[in-house]
């Protein structure tokens, strides 16, 4: 830390973004990316927009909020589009979070939320899930405080049913709850229908999982047209321009081929019947997940060690510190093939200790 840095800032510990080495060629199933390139008209779109670069991009993503706002079924003005959803998160800490609109969710959950607490100087709760990482629906209800549940939850991959939602959506009638949807397209039901039924939802949702964007960074908030208005005058005060031209064309063109990217998640979720089919006969228990990873663990060897054992034999999963889930390893679901790499390399590992 340098003698200029901001105090408000000194105690902050940024969030640690999955590994992307670039030291040898991986088998790369620890950020949860597609492993499937984007669609060929995300591709074209994207080429015939570099040619506009000298222009500053649209701000209000006019034709990319358009033809989401068709495919979706809601209004143009409910919707609201972002570099990658961290940055409609982070908005929402922004807007809906404060001394006296603390934020709360699960004590195991996607790692970002905190940081965005503390960045935003945001009082906080973690709420403990069940010992089967579950959700206690009561822990959330009546609480009166900004709520943040992933559906499904990372890294666990379990999920919520929407009756639990509308719940909690009830309960706290003065407090936005938002639904993170990174991973909803892989098997999960979306909140976003019951953005008219209830004015405090508030969904964030990504291009980077289910439409293979991840690189082009593209998310989006989706909610009432005045929860929207908050978040864009939280927008226009930090950075208008947060989508670039390439990025915006990307997203219009993966919209336009949405079957591709529904294709793309059938075949995900297929892999994932395969991948814990395997794991299973390997001795290994897992999360019922419903995203495109597997949170798994061997009764024993120790989660820590598989995930550096496989990174040295090429294969990059994702193992958190954390003292309760320090046992397991999230496994993102990639191509037949490369979980069959994966699998080829955990028997012999496993072999070898045998
Ligand atoms: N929510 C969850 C639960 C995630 O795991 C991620 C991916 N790290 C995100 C949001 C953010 O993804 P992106 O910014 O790429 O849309």
């Amino acid at each position: 830390m340098s003698r200029f840095f901001s105090q408000k800032y000194s105690n902050l510990e940024a969030y640690t973004p999955g590994e992307q080495p670039k030291d040898m060629q991986y088998t790369k199933l620890n950020t949860n990316e597609s492993p499937f390139p984007p669609s060929e008209k995300a591709q074209a779109y994207a080429a015939q927009a570099a040619h506009r670069l000298q222009l500053y991009c649209d701000p209000e993503c006019t034709v990319l909020t358009r033809e989401f706002a068709q495919l979706y079924g809601i209004g143009t003005d409910e919707v609201l589009f972002t570099n990658g959803s961290d940055d409609a998160l982070n908005f929402a800490f922004m807007a809906f979070c404060d001394e006296s609109h603390p934020a709360a969710f699960p004590d195991i959950t996607y790692g970002f939320y905190p940081v965005f607490a503390e960045l935003n100087h945001v009082p906080y709760v973690e709420i403990p899930l069940n010992d089967d990482f579950t959700i206690n629906v009561d822990d959330y209800c009546g609480i009166n405080q900004t709520i943040f549940i992933a559906n499904p939850n990372a890294p666990t991959g379990i999920a919520l049913p929407l009756s639990d939602i509308e719940r909690i959506l009830q309960s706290n009638p003065d407090n936005v709850v938002i639904i993170d949807e990174a991973y909803v397209d892989f098997g999960t039901d979306s909140a976003v229908g019951l953005i008219h039924t209830y004015d405090n939802l508030l969904v964030t949702q990504t291009f980077s999982k289910s439409r293979s964007l991840a690189g082009g960074r593209l998310g989006m908030a989706i909610g009432s047209a005045s929860l929207i208005r908050d978040l864009n005058t939280i927008k226009y005060s930090t950075n208008p321009y947060n989508i670039n031209t390439m990025t915006q064309a990307a997203g219009v063109g993966t919209i336009l081929d949405d079957a591709y990217s529904r294709r793309n998640c059938a075949e995900i979720a297929d892999n994932r019947a395969y991948l814990t089919a395997e794991l299973e006969k390997l001795g290994f228990t897992h999360t019922p997940s419903t995203a495109n990873f597997v949170f798994a663990k061997h009764p024993s060897y120790d989660g820590e060690r598989l995930y550096l054992e496989l990174k040295k034999r090429g294969v990059l999963i994702r193992h958190f510190t954390k003292e309760r889930i320090r046992d397991y390893n999230r496994i993102t679901v990639g191509t037949k093939e490369q979980l069959d790499v994966l699998l080829k390399n955990i028997k012999e590992i496993l072999e070898e200790t045998a």
